[in-house]
């Protein structure tokens, strides 16, 4: 269903929740300010496969109608809908210079898989005798799209639409993330709003912190792991070191399905640490995904949002993302021949969740061996296969079949991306201003739930909101 965006002058900023309302996926808000329409966010749904593709190809906002778009940053649960959006939509969408580089190899990556999807798809009917579906976009539909990333450093003022000035602060959340810093004139009035993006723990191996940001009238604010806690990092490297220790010793392999973008990088740099600090043995590691090999070189040139010391490390002076025994695989010839090898090995594939990319095939092929472990380092979404392995189920379905789960599973949410309950408490504390205001997104609606009722004790004068999807907020 299309709701038409209507023309005119309004005296009353108002965002819809067209995505990650009460849910993590699918972020997307639309924005409507002095007569303007700028879109924030254009992710993907992901997840319970059908409900998410439905969605998907619903675009709640007429494109051509948008005068600006605005990107926190590169993952796909908030850029991946952007190609779709742009068969419609030719103006800026503005981003960090580290987002643009990463979501000019991911949203490619994201249309061949969507191109590959439909194919797929398109065979199984033909042998019922139904037409074709078509993909949710192409990567002709995704190269148009790049080329309307606009890059913009952080604190970087500019503006957007008249009597919107935009900048981007630092998020920590992954290369190039950014909380999304709204200062608005309208009708004689002005205050800032700012939108969290997601958020980072801090003290991150590769990442700056999030910053602080001042003067705050509405906050929009991300809910993943707001009822919960993480591990701290020393033990969680500790724990991994020992973890994936005992599987090689026992001669098995072990799996571990990450992002390409972030995680892998993440993992690779842990794993480093750990062989130099002598807590693991220098076993064959590979990073077995097209997309991280990229991704790291886009690593390596975005110092400006590294932290300064990253290369102060136990392994001084050597590449942080590369070591000897470490392959980084491209090719899939490449990668099919990794079944064939039978020694101690680590295997880093993607996607994280389990959703899509070469680590399916890792999984059908190593799921059943009890020596083997499978190693979860981030979030997955409910409904996905990751989700599925985390909860324990026996048996999962991979490309259609059951295979049965006898290799050890295990999940630290330490690696995360996102802070946890006390680390969005402390991310609040920080934020100065009196803020009227506070709508809890990005989460699933328990999270969310609970990270309102965290924020009515700490800022009793605020309104505190939970949004539902297509609500809209009048500021
Ligand atoms: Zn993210
Ligand atoms: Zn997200």
């Amino acid at each position: 269903m299309d709701i038409p965006i209507p023309h005119g002058i309004f005296a009353i900023m108002k965002i819809h929740f067209f995505g990650a309302a009460r849910t993590t996926t699918g972020s997307m808000y639309w924005i409507e300010v002095n007569g303007k329409n700028i879109l924030m966010e254009c992710g993907l749904f992901q997840g319970h496969r059908q409900e998410s593709e439905a969605l998907n190809h619903e675009l709640p906002v007429v494109p051509g109608k948008l005068d600006a778009v605005l990107l926190s940053h590169s993952h796909l649960d908030h850029a991946g809908r952007l190609p779709r959006l742009c068969q419609g939509y030719d103006g800026p969408i503005h981003c960090t210079s580290a987002t643009r580089d990463l979501c000019s190899i991911m949203l490619m990556d994201s249309a061949h898989i969507q191109e590959q999807d439909a194919l797929f798809v398109s065979k199984v009917r033909a042998r019922k005798k139904m037409p074709p579906v078509s993909p949710l976009y192409t990567r002709k539909d995704a190269e148009k799209c790049v080329q309307q990333l606009k890059p913009h450093g952080y604190e970087q003022t500019f503006e957007v639409v008249p009597g919107v000035q935009v900048t981007f602060r630092e998020a920590g959340h992954i290369l190039g993330s950014a909380q999304i810093i709204l200062d608005v004139q309208e009708k004689g009035r002005r205050f800032r709003h700012l939108f969290t993006g997601d958020i980072g723990r801090g003290g991150d191996e590769l990442l700056r912190d999030p910053q602080p940001v001042e003067n705050v009238d509405y906050l929009q604010i991300e809910s993943t792991y707001a009822a919960r806690l993480h591990k701290q990092r020393p033990d969680a490297d500790n724990l991994t070191g020992q973890m994936v220790k005992s599987a090689l010793q026992a001669g098995g392999k072990v799996i571990i399905p990450a992002f390409s973008v972030g995680r892998t990088q993440q993992i690779v740099y842990v794993l480093h640490e750990l062989i130099c600090a002598g807590k693991l043995p220098r076993v064959p590691i590979f990073v077995d995904s097209p997309l991280s090999v990229n991704a790291t070189e886009i690593y390596n040139h975005h110092s400006e949002s590294l932290r300064p010391d990253i290369r102060d490390t136990l392994c001084n002076q050597e590449d942080p993302f590369g070591m000897k025994n470490l392959t980084y695989i491209a090719s899939a010839e490449d990668s099919k021949k990794l079944n064939d090898r039978h020694e101690p090995m680590v295997i880093i594939s993607a996607s994280g969740m389990c959703e899509g990319g070469r680590i399916r095939h890792h999984l059908k092929n190593n799921l059943e061996d009890e020596k083997n472990l499978v190693l979860f380092l981030g979030y997955c979404a409910e409904g996905t296969l990751g989700n599925q392995l985390i909860a324990g189920k026996k048996s999962v379905n991979i490309f259609g079949e059951p295979h049965t789960v006898r290799a050890q599973v295990a999940s630290l949410d330490t690696y995360s991306g996102h802070a946890d309950k006390d680390e969005l408490a402390n991310y609040v504390k920080r934020l100065s201003g009196d803020i009227k205001v506070i709508a809890c997104i990005h989460g699933e609606e328990t999270q969310c739930l609970a990270h309102a009722e965290t924020l009515r004790a700490m800022k009793p004068s605020a309104k505190i909101v939970v949004p539902a999807y297509k609500q809209v907020l009048e500021i």
